[in-house]
């Protein structure tokens, strides 16, 4: 047995849970249901649930044959009820397809509805003894900070390190507490917050405590690459070089600001330069502004504008035409405000 299995398993003896509900005794159906329940949900939390879902159906057939009504009933107040769904699917297909047992081979059990991986290594190792890996998020966490893995766990190639890693530090013996002890561990030492580095069994292994880098393991999850929204800006001049601003008056980003005439596309463009009055114009260069939510792609041009239709437009209150020496005294985004400075 490696150093590391020894000493988390000395630590489970010591200060690990042993009297958990699905422990005694530690069957496939008892660990199963356990496994699922536990699932984004703490121990304190299904002890209750696990009680009065195994006194309904104490056994894999008394599940399978239950009315779906009843199971979710039972499950009701522990949240994401797929799980529930998917225990009550998979107790039926078992009775249709494993003589009404989960089946013990880990390809088998993890074909079933709501069981990946992680689980099926859980409830083989736990209830027949055998050597598999598991790598839930608690599990994830503690390897994560062992091995001082800086990037998300969530990322496929992180991922694949990581069921590495947990593979290698497998015991030969003693699957059942190992596995039980990884969980404990996870969930009452190597805590999200606060881990207990100082009396830590593992400590003088940890990279993440060595380097003092606890606190950013595991990485969070990058965040979503923002949407960008495209806009067509016409800056219109006329003969004086004054340019045509339209205050916004609709709710969203720049509200109650001065910006340039907007398109969404090129007949957009079409028809607010033959109702202007402009010519066919020259491209500006291209601009990228990132607000918080969203990245605007502008693609500016330059139109002349002979001669203003309306100036300034008397219908049209929230429109003006401004000359560059004005430009200070109306409030402006600083994108357009920059355009307009490097205009030509
Ligand atoms: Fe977790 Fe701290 Fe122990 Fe490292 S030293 S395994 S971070 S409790």
């Amino acid at each position: 047995m490696s150093d590391f299995a020894a000493r988390l398993l000395r630590w489970f003896d010591a200060c690990g849970r042993h009297d958990l509900p699905w422990q005694h005794p530690r069957t496939p159906y008892r660990v199963w249901v356990s496994e699922i329940m536990l699932q984004q949900t703490q121990v304190q939390t299904v002890a209750g649930y696990f009680g009065r879902f195994l006194t309904r159906f104490p056994d894999l057939p008394a599940l399978a044959a239950a009315h779906e009504d009843e199971v979710l009933a039972l499950w009701s107040g522990l949240g994401y009820y797929s799980r529930a769904r998917n225990l009550h699917r998979a107790a039926k297909a078992c009775v249709e397809r494993h003589g009404g047992a989960l089946p013990d081979s880990i390809e088998a059990l993890s074909a079933l509805p709501g069981i990946g991986r992680s689980t099926a290594a859980a409830i083989l190792a736990q209830a027949h003894g055998q050597r598999h890996a598991i790598l839930d998020g608690n599990v994830k966490r503690v390897l994560a900070r062992l091995i001082g893995e800086t990037e998300w766990p969530g990322k496929p190639a992180v991922e694949r390190r990581l069921w590495a890693e947990a593979e290698a530090r497998l015991p030969g013996t003693r699957l059942a507490d190992y596995t039980q002890a990884l969980m404990d561990f996870g969930a009452t030492h190597c805590t999200p917050r606060k881990p207990r580095c100082v009396d830590c069994p593992l400590q003088a292994d940890c990279r993440a405590f060595a380097h003092d880098a606890v606190a950013g393991i595991p990485a969070r999850k990058p965040a979503k690459p923002l949407p960008t929204r495209q806009a067509r800006m016409l800056v219109l001049r006329d003969a004086r070089g004054r340019v045509l601003l339209e205050r916004r008056t609709s709710k969203g980003v720049w509200q109650g600001l001065w910006s340039l005439p907007e398109a969404a596309d090129d007949a957009g463009v079409e028809a607010l330069r033959s109702r202007l009055g402009a010519d066919r114009g020259d491209a500006l260069p291209a601009f990228i502004h990132v607000f918080s939510h969203y990245r605007l792609d502008v693609r500016p041009s330059l139109h002349g504008v002979r001669e203003p239709r309306g100036t300034p437009p008397a219908d049209q209150p929230d429109q003006r035409w401004v000359s560059a020496t004005d430009l200070d005294t109306l409030g402006l985004p600083r994108p357009i405000r920059t355009l307009l400075e490097s205009l030509p």
